[in-house]
């Protein structure tokens, strides 16, 4: 928990944040209780139970940058519903698109007339030019990979340890004593031995990462360019040429995916960087929170793709979803990308995100703690480790336990929200300097009482 903070310190501490929770929120506690009795352990969905304090804290509503909870307490969201919420809550070019949409229609099977001004935007802001959408990022990614199973004729994909990619089957999965793929902690009823479809690297491993890809029989690898699951895990200089060389070189199509990496500027990391993927996958702030995913292919994979589409059968062959691609979907995406999440939006965010990071490292350094923060973009987080960790396994070891829970609980008790698995902050367009700021303070006064400052 990093060296120079005492366990019982943070123990002592973490009883008195409890208290002070409970006391912030009967309402909260009640309707909690009240929902117990019909919801599986009084949520609408499991993980929403990771949150700090005894129970969660129960929305009443959010706006901008701001929730506010049943008991009237108000938060500076840095969660964001981990990055659903990126453009702020309900942005009004956003809310404006989706009423007007929702007085002519939701979902009718059939494209509106939003499709070609949605694809263009796509293409024009994330380089690939064949866009389809789907109703959620996880949809994206799997429907990624049957694809590129089905044009490669491979049956395996390939994934960073400790990724995450949605609920999709093939990457619940972890590096086993033997470097194989095995279930990851946690994982429910997987279907099949994940030996059997994937294989697994660490971030920043090209040597196992080449020994794993000459088997060719990699259909897909799929990734995030920098891993954001499990804090931030940055790739070294140089990783992603040699990535894109080793796809190549082996057979293997490299899908990124940018749900979270969309922090890094209007065309994710890949636009930031100039990656050359042959496919991407998104979703969450796409369409200023309407559940939607989406994912491009290039030139030569979409030519590929067609070339295998069994047409009379595509809506019943393992890609697709009644839902995805309706109206109120291609609505919100057109007025998100084209009015929310700017250019200048993004400088915007990305200038407080450094804010906050300088924030961050200089009471990290007056205070003497052997931490350490990274950020991607507008996307900030603080490790308990004297380096950001280089890859999945050594991140892993530094996040979560005690201290980790001390801080969420602390920071909800003084207003600030962040994503409930680690100290990942996000800013949106309505996040400002004094938002940013009293974070920093907060932060300031915890650091003070760890080190008996
Ligand atoms: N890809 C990445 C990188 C993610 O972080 C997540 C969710 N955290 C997903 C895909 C899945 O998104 P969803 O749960 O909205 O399907």
């Amino acid at each position: 928990m990093g060296e120079n903070v005492s366990e019982d310190l943070v123990e002592k501490l973490l009883a008195r944040e409890e208290e002070r929770f409970e006391a912030a929120h009967p309402r909260s506690r009640e309707v909690h209780e009240q929902a117990a009795d019909d919801l599986l352990s009084g949520v609408p969905m499991n993980w929403m139970t990771r949150w700090p304090g005894r129970f969660p804290v129960y929305v009443h509503e959010a706006n901008g940058a701001r929730v506010t909870d049943v008991d009237g307490n108000t938060y500076v969201d840095l969660c964001l519903g981990d990055t659903g919420a990126m453009c702020g809550h309900s942005p009004a070019a956003t809310v404006a698109a989706i009423n007007a949409q929702l007085e002519r229609g939701v979902t009718t099977m059939l494209p509106s007339e939003d499709a070609g001004a949605v694809g263009e935007l796509m293409a024009d802001r994330f380089g690939l030019r064949h866009w389809q959408f789907s109703v959620s990022a996880t949809d994206a990614n799997r429907f990624l990979i049957r694809l590129c199973r089905q044009v490669t004729g491979r049956t395996k994909i390939l994934v960073h340890n400790h990724c995450y990619h949605g609920s999709v089957d093939e990457t619940v999965v972890k590096i086993g004593d033997e470097g194989e793929a095995v279930p990851r902690y946690g994982s429910i009823g997987p279907p099949v031995d994940p030996m059997v479809t994937t294989r697994v690297v660490e971030i920043n491993d090209l040597e196992a990462l080449e020994r794993e890809l000459a088997h060719e029989d990699v259909a897909c690898i799929l990734i995030e360019p920098a891993l954001t699951n499990i804090g931030i895990v940055l790739p070294d200089p140089g990783y992603h040429e040699e990535l894109r060389r080793l796809a190549t070189k082996y057979g293997s199509l490299l899908i990124i995916d940018e749900t979270h990496t969309l922090s890094c500027g209007p065309g994710g990391y890949t636009g930031a960087y100039g990656l050359q993927p042959d496919a991407m996958s998104m979703g969450k702030p796409i369409a200023g929170g309407i559940p939607t995913g989406a994912y491009g292919l290039s030139d030569d994979l979409a030519a590929r793709v067609l070339d295998v589409t069994v047409w009379d059968a595509a809506d019943v062959g393992g890609v697709g979803g009644t839902l995805a691609g309706n109206a109120l979907q291609l609505a919100a995406v057109r007025a998100t990308l084209g009015e929310v999440l700017t250019p200048e939006a993004y400088d915007r965010m990305i200038a407080l995100a450094e804010r906050y990071e300088t924030g961050v490292v200089d009471s990290i350094e007056r205070h003497g703690l052997d931490w350490s923060a990274v950020r991607l973009g507008c996307r900030v987080e603080y490790m308990f480790s004297p380096e950001p960790p280089h890859n999945g396994a050594e991140a892993h070891d530094v996040i979560g336990g005690p201290l980790d829970e001390l801080m969420h609980l602390y920071m909800l008790n003084e207003g600030i929200l962040f994503t409930p698995f680690h100290m990942m902050a996000l800013i949106c367009p309505a996040t400002t300097a004094e938002d940013v700021d009293r974070h920093t303070e907060a932060f300031d006064r915890i650091a003070a009482e760890l080190t008996g400052a």
